[in-house]
């Protein structure tokens, strides 16, 4: 019996082994063809060029009224390994992502090496939707007041949101597993006062427990209507006579022009558009002749960049261990019930949020504080990855981190995230360079006022894990 047994496990292995190397021999093989010999453009105009297959190029590519389209994207297609939510984290960093780095920040970002933040960005057939946490809520009126000029406008967009889930644009679904830590969090939440409404286990876009995005629901339709042209990157528009008459893209070392007679949309994202605008000399006179290009139009592209900080990685320790772990990536029955089961139950499906909650604070938006429970902290890989894709900083990640892997502590990250910074900064360019660094600087918790929400947001973490229902999970003398 336990010959069979110890027989049954090393086929089971050599056979995971195997099938992963040949997926990853296949799946490089096939990048390479497509890097370097298909997916040129096939023609030198086109009515339309979308420059972006993110959530925003996806859908404009599917809705657009012309059969003349060519669709850019600077990454590579998605394989189907990425829908599998688990595997989220491992993705950034890779190949997938830009890799950006914010600018040292003078008031933040303490923990991370030279005070830089990791600014992850889907480089990938399908966006940044293939690296989030594809959590899904409504959007609320409040935070859009002041975005149009009428009020139906803000209706009729607003109209669109509803249409997530509905009609199958993009399937939204509430996760079937689930570790307790979001339940208990809820009730301990309205147990210290806090609307019962705001804090829920929310909806994510997948389909039976894969990723879904909007590039899953454009694919078939973008294929057949329109030209798409993968590992692309798009450098400059051509702005001729006040009109954007074409584009040069770069791919495998060569550069093309192609030209639109109807209209180019740049929907790469909010660092990639503002990087292309800039290299076109469309953005601030004085920026430009600082960087040395000449200015076509002067515009404020690349001010008023706001992004919704955070804090408190693995502060809450807790007394049980979370039923989570590394292992599961590899687990026989883990995966049998993701592949058999429509990703019930399996751990697999899991894409990394368990709960959310949300606090006004007298704000004129929605609400100025938000939570977000994630019962996997960074120590959970005992440091072999994910403070890696944080830039945390080595004597911190000894000093606090460590110390916890090494007591066998058990951690968990709820996160206060600031929902409306008041901070503001920008994207730049360093020189007329095509392929020189973007700057990105977010100028985080330059505003008194932002820090004190967020110190509100860990005073509010401690009034709660101290309520009788978080008592189940929460270790007595937790780091909060
Ligand atoms: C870690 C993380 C977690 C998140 N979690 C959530 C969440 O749970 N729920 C949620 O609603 N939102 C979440 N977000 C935000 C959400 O993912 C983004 O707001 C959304 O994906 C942006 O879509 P987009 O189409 O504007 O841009 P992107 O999705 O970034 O798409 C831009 C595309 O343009 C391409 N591109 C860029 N430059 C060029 C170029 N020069 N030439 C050609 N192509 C180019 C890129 O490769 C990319 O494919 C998260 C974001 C991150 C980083």
């Amino acid at each position: 019996m336990i010959g069979l047994k110890v027989y049954i496990c090393t086929t089971y292995t050599f056979y995971l082994l195997g099938s992963t190397i040949l997926w990853i021999v296949l799946n490089s093989s096939y990048h390479f063809y497509r890097i370097y010999y298909s997916d040129t453009p096939n023609k030198r105009q086109y009515e339309y060029i979308i420059v972006g297959t993110g959530t925003a190029g996806s859908i404009i590519a599917a809705g657009i009224p012309s059969n003349d389209v060519l669709v850019l994207e600077a990454g590579s297609m998605r394989s189907s390994l990425m829908d599998v939510p688990l595997l989220q984290p491992l993705l950034q960093g890779t190949d997938y992502d830009w890799k950006y780095r914010t600018e040292p920040q003078k008031y933040a970002c303490a923990a991370l090496n030279e005070n830089r933040s990791a600014w992850p960005m889907g480089k990938v057939f399908g966006g940044t939707h293939m690296l989030n946490n594809m959590i899904h809520y409504k959007a609320e009126t409040k935070d859009f007041d002041g975005w149009f000029d009428h009020e139906d406008e803000l209706h009729s967009f607003l109209e669109y949101f509803d249409r997530w889930g509905e009609d199958e644009m993009i399937p939204i679904e509430l996760p079937t597993f689930e570790t307790g830590l979001g339940t208990s969090f809820v009730k301990a939440a309205v147990q210290a006062g806090l609307e019962k409404n705001l804090f829920y286990k929310p909806n994510v876009t997948t389909r039976y427990g894969r990723r879904s995005t909007a590039s899953h629901y454009c694919w078939e339709y973008l294929q057949q209507k329109h030209e798409i042209t993968l590992n692309a990157q798009v450098t400059r528009v051509i702005v001729q006579n006040h009109k954007a008459t074409g584009l040069i893209l770069d791919k495998a070392g060569k550069t093309y022009h192609i030209k639109a007679s109807k209209g180019i949309i740049l929907a790469a994202g909010t660092i990639g558009s503002s990087k292309i605008l800039l290299q076109s000399g469309i953005g601030p006179k004085e920026h430009l002749k600082a960087a040395g290009i000449e200015t076509i139009v002067n515009l404020p592209v690349g001010e008023n960049l706001q992004d919704h900080i955070t804090t408190g990685m693995d502060l809450v320790l807790i007394s049980k261990q979370m039923p989570i772990q590394p292992i599961d990536l590899i687990h026989p029955s883990n995966i049998w019930n993701y592949v058999i089961n429509d990703g019930m139950n399996s751990s697999l499906s899991f894409g990394g949020c368990e709960c959310l909650g949300f606090v006004n604070l007298e704000s004129k938006f929605s609400h100025k504080l938000g939570f977000m429970v994630l019962p996997v902290g960074i120590t959970i890989d005992a440091g072999l990855h994910l403070r890696n894709v944080i830039n945390l900083r080595e004597d911190i990640w000894q000093n606090y981190f460590k110390t916890l892997v090494d007591q066998g502590l058990q951690s968990v990250t709820i996160l206060p995230i600031l929902l409306h910074p008041k901070s503001k900064g920008y994207v730049r360019i360093e020189n007329a360079n095509l392929h020189s660094n973007i700057i990105i600087d977010p100028n985080y918790l330059r505003e008194k006022e932002d820090i004190e929400i967020l110190i509100t947001g860990l005073k509010i973490l401690q009034n709660i894990d101290a309520k009788v229902f978080f008592s189940e999970v929460i270790r007595t003398g937790s780091a909060t």
